[in-house]
């Protein structure tokens, strides 16, 4: 195992953390944030140069009500749990959560009856739960096409900003005592006098316990830990985004009858005001987030089903994430091998809703004691579009530079781009940034402010501009 002979000699005396966790999508972070708050040393080691650059920045970003997971799984239970708690620690990390509601559309009244029930096996309550006739469901989405019968109402369904809850979670941990390491791509680890050595050849992390919860990535951390590897499977979920002008065209999520590819493809507001037409479901053999023509087509003609005059042509982006699948069920267990292992493996919907739960349950396996720690607060970023008038004029009066207006189409001021650049995470890229305070993220799709907004990375970082990244390793934005 031990590949890196020439590294500088281990020091037993440097840091031990309690935990290292791998991987910080939304699992990972909530995991993160969840032993910090339980007073462990941890620290998140993420091969990407942010958290939220895998399948938690790229899926629906709804919270599910919790009727679809099949009764008694560990999928069921922990988004029945993780609905509940996803709540709460958003009010406490500022992050933006709606209650929504859901509706599943369709004629088969029969289908429609068995998700009612399955939801209330998986403990929805009943009063949040209800099949609607025909006048109730068009009151709730009139431009619903006029031949769809029947749906079942989800009250608990919600929205979140799903960048924001995962950035947050990572924030509150690392204002708390958590560490962090991005751009690490571990080479070997070895385990002697019951510690974890990581490396990746340039610098040695020492942990006591391992959580594995790499995504698509797992596998090659199991690997060098030579413990479980599992046969992942890869669905790719296209999508198109439509402009905040179209914000009106659903109120809440409207999903088709679930079939055997999964949920089916859904239209969803998001917490800020687009709107999102799909996923997909398709197979494929890598975890490639590419969209397709006919991905694309697909979106179109199955949301022609449920509405009537989609505005296709509000488009203003496509994207797609990858679900990584591995049997029917999340796997969340120690590992046989190496019980200081703990192998977290194909958490695909509902992993976001589920992730504080699983969290929480990591912390049962490990008998962790529920003491929480008394957490310092996280700040947001101060979006001034959010805010009225009178408090934007009280921000440029402290500050200035809240009334340069960097990006024209979602109101981003730069004094909210250096809020970011200057968070805890230390965010280096255009991507970072815009999953932060949404530069970029608008109708012209950075069109005229991502020059503007590299050259503040830039000056602020004191990164040489062609050095600056769009997103992952190599995503120079100009020529080298
Ligand atoms: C199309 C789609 C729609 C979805 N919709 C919903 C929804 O509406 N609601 C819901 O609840 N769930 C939804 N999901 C599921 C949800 O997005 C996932 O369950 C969740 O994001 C999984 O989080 P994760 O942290 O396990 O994985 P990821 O977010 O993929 O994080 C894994 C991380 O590990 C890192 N990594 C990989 N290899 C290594 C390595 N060697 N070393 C260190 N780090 C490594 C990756 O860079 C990545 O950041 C959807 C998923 C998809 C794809």
């Amino acid at each position: 195992m031990n590949k890196d002979n020439n590294l500088k000699k281990i020091d037993r005396e440097n840091h031990i953390y309690d935990y290292a966790i791998f991987g910080g999508g939304v699992v990972g972070t909530a995991i993160m944030n969840k032993l910090t708050r339980m007073k462990k040393n941890v620290i998140l080691i993420e091969k990407a140069e942010d958290v939220c650059t895998g399948a938690s920045k790229a899926n629906s970003a709804i919270v599910h009500a919790g009727f679809d997971a099949e009764s008694g799984t560990l999928k069921a239970k922990l988004n029945i749990r993780g609905n509940k708690l996803i709540r709460k620690l958003c009010k406490e990390l500022d992050v933006p959560f709606q209650e929504t509601g859901a509706v599943v559309v369709g004629n088969d009244l029969n289908k429609i009856q068995t998700l009612y029930n399955r939801g209330l096996t998986n403990g929805i309550k009943s009063c949040d739960l209800k099949i609607l006739n025909q006048k109730e469901i068009m009151d709730l989405v009139p431009n619903l096409r006029k031949d769809i019968k029947y749906a079942l109402l989800a009250k608990t369904s919600g929205i979140i900003n799903i960048f924001m809850f995962t950035i947050a979670l990572a924030e509150e941990a690392v204002i708390n005592g958590a560490d962090f390491r991005f751009s690490y791509n571990t080479t070997n680890i070895d385990y002697k006098d019951n510690i974890f050595v990581i490396s990746n050849g340039k610098e040695i992390i020492n942990a006591k316990k391992i959580i594995n919860c790499a995504g698509a990535g797992y596998n090659d951390i199991a690997k060098l830990l030579q413990t479980e590897q599992y046969e992942l499977t890869f669905r790719r979920g296209e999508y198109f985004v439509l402009d905040k002008e179209v914000n009106n065209f659903v109120k809440l999520t409207v999903f088709p009858l679930p079939t055997n590819k999964g949920k089916g493809i859904l239209a969803t507001p998001t917490t800020d005001g687009n709107i999102l037409l799909g996923p997909t479901s398709t197979e494929c053999l890598k975890p490639e987030t590419i969209v397709t023509s006919d991905g694309l087509k697909e979106i179109k003609e199955n949301i022609s089903l449920l509405f009537e005059n989609p505005p296709f042509d509000k488009a203003i982006r496509e994207y797609s994430g990858i679900r990584v699948g591995c049997g029917k069920d999340f796997i969340i267990q120690h590992s046989k091998i190496n019980p200081n292992v703990i192998n977290i493996c194909g958490i695909n919907s509902p992993g976001l809703t589920a992730s504080p739960a699983i969290a929480e349950l990591v912390c049962e396996m490990e008998k962790i004691e529920e003491i929480e720690k008394t957490m310092k607060k996280r700040y947001s970023y101060n979006s001034i579009a959010t805010k009225t008038n009178e408090e934007i004029d009280n921000l440029i009066k402290k500050e200035k530079k809240y009334g340069k207006i960097i990006c024209n189409c979602e109101m981003v001021s730069l004094q909210e781009i250096l809020n970011a650049i200057h968070s805890p995470l230390r965010p280096h890229t255009l991507d970072g940034v815009k999953r932060r305070v949404r530069s970029t993220a608008g109708h012209c799709q950075g069109g005229f402010c991502t020059l503007k907004v590299a050259h503040i990375i830039s000056n602020e970082l004191n990164i040489p501009l062609n050095q600056i990244l769009k997103e992952n390793a190599k995503s120079f934005l100009t020529t080298q």
